[in-house]
């Protein structure tokens, strides 16, 4: 089945629509086509992806410009300013960086290989980071919370090989770090980590996923014999024994036992002053509009006073619309009213979710799996609108005029907007 896929920035959930609150008048930043397509994986200099031009953003929002990467250089455990292994330090330089939420290592042109890393510092100007264990050669970026990102450095980071102390007779450790520091259920790209086990000799490894709040282990591989130094990795597709896992912090524990029963496991240090390289937020779905917004009031909210079905999101036309949940797309129609419009029943939910007066006719077709955080279209004003905006309806099984009912999606849309 022919899958059309977003734009990788899109994919991997990197540019987020910004926490808008239920406020009219709420903290705007504007994402410009190029900030909201450039990405990891993109060279310096590369040209940005083509996207629709944006409207004018919708009245009520403050602009608030993306962060800016202007120098960065290795400065402790460096072999020189631009050349690292895992765990060196790098100071970053420059401007809107007090709240950078991670700094992604892009390393080469594709995303498979980006790493994230929570910053261990940050202030207006400067922040700083550790190499990340997976981190390969290529260029940085910073990203705040909400997904505005800065564009790739000049400079790209050269990466050394660590050097592996072999101290005879010794117990093996483990180097733990997970590629993102959220990952989203059914998305494109799943939630994974790496590790490497050093030590003389192979080691029996377990790898366990532990939900953070009570430390409760919701996924395990026996993974078998590892060779030593040799970096490894596991996905994990989101499921907690039959169900989808909830929404929350995850950690992943690694174990290892040589063949002289010496054993090693990885986060053990939850209270430690740095953030822990192993821990990932995990959210269930991931707020569709990626880009400033703004919530209707009165007549736009879920029954309005007219039956209305859904809630209206307002943005800028153009601003790119994607799938708060992945699934199979039911309906991609046109309506004199509700525009053009698509329907996804919901993977794993028995809910379907309606996006309405999309910009042109969506990007995927009925019949479609679609991802988690994949890129539908754009937020448009077809069919009857006041406005640039996304009509939101959630239904529930058996689905969209199909016996479901609808329900009041603000209290969803608002939690993924805070996590998302
Ligand atoms: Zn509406």
């Amino acid at each position: 089945m022919p899958r059309q896929r977003g734009k990788a920035a899109i994919d991997r959930g990197r540019t987020r629509a910004i926490a808008a609150g239920l406020t009219a008048l709420a903290t705007f930043a504007i994402a410009t086509p190029a900030a909201a397509q450039s990405t990891g994986g993109t060279s310096p200099g590369a040209p940005p992806s083509a996207a629709p031009r944006l409207s004018a953003p919708p009245p009520g929002v403050v602009v608030r410009p993306a962060p800016q990467l202007r120098t960065w250089r290795c400065v402790r455990e460096c072999a020189d300013a631009q050349t690292a292994a895992t765990g060196a330090l790098v100071r970053i330089r420059g401007r809107r960086l007090g709240r950078v939420y991670e700094v992604v290592f892009l390393g080469s042109e594709s995303a498979d290989d980006d790493v994230a890393a929570a910053p261990l510092r940050r202030k207006k100007h400067v922040v700083d980071v550790r190499v990340p264990l997976g981190a390969v050669g290529g260029p940085l970026l910073v990203a705040d919370r909400d997904g505005l990102q800065s564009g790739p450095s000049a400079t790209a980071l050269a990466v050394q090989a660590p050097v592996a102390l072999k101290v005879a007779g010794a117990a093996p450790t483990v180097e733990v770090q997970a590629q993102a520091r959220r990952a989203f259920y059914d998305a494109a790209r799943p939630a994974k980590v790496s590790y490497v086990v050093h030590g003389e000799s192979p080691s029996t490894v377990v790898v366990e996923l532990l939900r953070a709040k009570d430390s409760a282990v919701v996924a395990r591989w026996d993974v078998g014999e590892v060779a030593p130094d040799t970096p490894q990795s596991v996905v994990w597709d989101g499921s907690a024994g039959t169900r989808v896992a909830a929404t929350g912090r995850y950690v992943f524990r690694v174990s290892a036992v040589n063949p002289s029963g010496q054993r090693a496991v990885s986060a053990q240090a939850p209270q430690q002053a740095e953030p822990d390289p192993a821990a990932f937020q995990f959210l269930t779905h991931e707020f569709p509009i990626r880009g400033p917004h703004v919530y209707g009031t009165g007549s736009a909210s879920f029954g309005g006073g007219r039956g209305h079905q859904g809630h209206d999101v307002f943005a800028a036309c153009g601003t790119p619309l994607t799938a708060a949940r992945g699934g199979v797309v039911q309906f991609k129609q046109y309506h004199s009213r509700a525009g053009h419009y698509i329907v996804i029943d919901g993977q794993r939910t028995g809910v379907d979710y309606a996006y309405m007066h999309l910009r042109q006719a969506a990007l995927v077709k009925a019949g479609d799996r679609v991802r988690t955080g994949q890129l539908l279209g754009y937020v448009g004003d077809t069919g009857s609108a006041s406005g640039c905006h996304l009509h939101f309806e959630m239904w529930t099984a058996p689905g969209w005029y199909d016996g479901g009912r609808p329900f009041d999606p603000l209290p969803s849309m608002v939690a993924w907007d805070k996590t998302s």
